[in-house]
């Protein structure tokens, strides 16, 4: 299973659009995994949403990148396309209370939406055998979630905002592992709230790197350089 990517940029890559991936499989159902201030504009106007019969959308963390139109997709499905869009929600019940405060105060109320359980999704999508969201590190201010699943190619993690190799080194290893989707960054100053490029060059070896997707570049500097060392770089459609 490959995700789709609507955006690949960083939060100020406005070229390249928020970062986020989606999954739609043949009976229209569709994993969304952020929704970023240029999400709902991008999905709108290359016609993916008339193809949305069931939505699933999961949130990595609350910057307005990652987040930003999710209440105008809400409000669009609810009031144009007449579907009800399913939240997926965390073990976490402080951040999943945050979420649902802010889509509340930007205009989204309880009968727009479905609040549900990874185990519901997987239920409701077989594609998905697990899904787990992962805390990771990312900023001081919020806590910041990867995500995990399970698929017919076996495992595949997925960073969003990261700046630990954790995760990475540890799927990295896993003899099941499908492939990585992994947030990258040219800067390489202390404090970088992203996994910089040089840092990701010492993590992951030679033959391991056609199983790392790259995603969220700063510019097509950094694009070029993961292609000239061997990782693959998301798609954007
Ligand atoms: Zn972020």
């Amino acid at each position: 299973m490959h995700l789709k990517f609507i955006g690949r940029g960083s939060a100020f890559n406005t070229l390249e659009g928020n970062n986020n991936a989606f999954y739609l499989n043949d009976k229209g159902q569709m994993l969304l995994i952020d929704c970023g201030e240029t999400t709902f504009t991008r999905l709108k106007e290359k016609g993916i949403l008339n193809e949305v019969k069931e939505l699933f959308v999961a949130i990595t963390h609350t910057h307005s990148d990652h987040v930003g139109s999710l209440s105008s997709l809400i409000l669009y499905l609810f009031f144009v396309l007449n579907i009800r869009a399913n939240l997926v929600l965390t073990g976490d019940e402080t951040y999943n209370r945050t979420l649902k405060d802010l889509i509340k105060i930007m205009g989204v109320s309880d009968d727009n939406i479905n609040f549900i359980t990874t185990n519901e999704f997987i239920n409701k999508m077989e594609e998905f055998k697990s899904f787990e969201f992962l805390e990771s590190a990312h900023v001081d201010n919020f806590k910041t979630f990867g995500i995990v699943y399970t698929a017919d190619n076996g495992i595949t993690y997925y960073s969003s905002d990261t700046n630990s190799t954790e995760c990475l080194e540890n799927y990295l290893n896993n003899k099941d592992l499908d492939k990585i989707y992994i947030d990258i960054s040219i800067r390489e100053q202390e404090g970088n709230s992203h996994l910089s490029f040089d840092t990701l060059l010492e993590v992951v070896p030679k033959e391991k790197r056609n199983k790392v997707y790259t995603m969220h570049f700063d510019s097509d500097e950094l694009i070029q350089k993961a292609i000239g060392a061997g990782f693959k770089v998301v798609d954007k459609i």
